[in-house]
């Protein structure tokens, strides 16, 4: 098995759900007493989130750079970022660091085709949504993605930073995002999945309450990882 590198923290909320994911996966799929090889270097994300609103992006990539290679000096085989939003800067990192990243949009692109999936609303941070690098993963793959308007992004983006990173996990909330999604399907029949496209949405919607097709970018990160670590990529 190959020892599986997380930079996390971003938020911790959700680095949770990888590691805990990843944990049970190796032992649904090996048995007995098998766990997950992790090495995991998590961040103090206050000063990140700050530089994010500041639009200080090469301050924050230092600090993910440097946490890359604390994990490639203690032998992880790959590196998983696990955040959607921080991947804007993965360009900035990737040539100091001879390790190979799993790209999320990379890993849930190919998920989405995999399910013949075509046209995807994608839910995240204002910068995953309004920004370039992201949907263009997607669309390379031949997705076409459906962003929510100015007003419910600015919805969206405070839920995550002022409620699901800090751990508040409300119904209200829950009943916004739905209304979004629901919205958005009411005028474009075409729409036929949702894109949870910030790790820490999967805390707050499951499958039973959405009539689309939900892809939660956090599984289907670490599913990716869980078939190069495995050996089946
Ligand atoms: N975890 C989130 C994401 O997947 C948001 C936190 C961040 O800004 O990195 O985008």
């Amino acid at each position: 098995m190959k020892t599986i590198g997380l930079i996390g923290g971003m938020s911790w909320e959700s680095t949770q759900s990888y590691y805990t994911l990843l944990n049970e996966s190796v032992k649904a799929k090996l048995g007995g007493l098998h766990s997950a090889k992790i090495i995991l270097h998590s961040v103090d994300f206050a000063p990140i989130a700050r530089f994010q609103s500041e639009g200080k992006w090469e301050e924050a990539a230092e600090i993910l750079q440097e946490a890359a290679l604390s994990l490639e000096r203690a032998g992880v085989d790959f590196i998983l970022l696990c955040t959607n939003t921080m991947h804007k800067i993965l360009p900035l990192i990737t040539p100091h660091v001879k390790k190979p990243f799993l790209h999320i949009a990379e890993a849930t692109a190919n998920a989405l085709h995999a399910q013949g999936a075509r046209k995807a609303i994608l839910l995240g941070t204002k910068f995953t949504m309004q920004e370039t690098f992201y949907t263009e993963v997607l669309n390379a793959h031949h997705i076409e993605v459906v962003i929510p308007d100015v007003t419910s992004i600015e919805k969206i983006n405070r839920i995550i930073f002022e409620e699901l990173c800090v751990g508040k996990i409300e119904t209200a909330s829950k009943e916004i995002f739905l209304k979004i999604i629901n919205d958005l399907k009411c005028h474009d029949e075409q729409i036929d999945a949702v894109i949870l496209g910030c790790t820490e949405i999967g805390l707050l919607l499951d499958q039973k309450s959405a009539h689309l097709p939900l892809f939660d970018t956090t599984v289907l990160h670490v599913n990716a990882a869980l078939k190069r670590a495995l050996g089946r990529l």
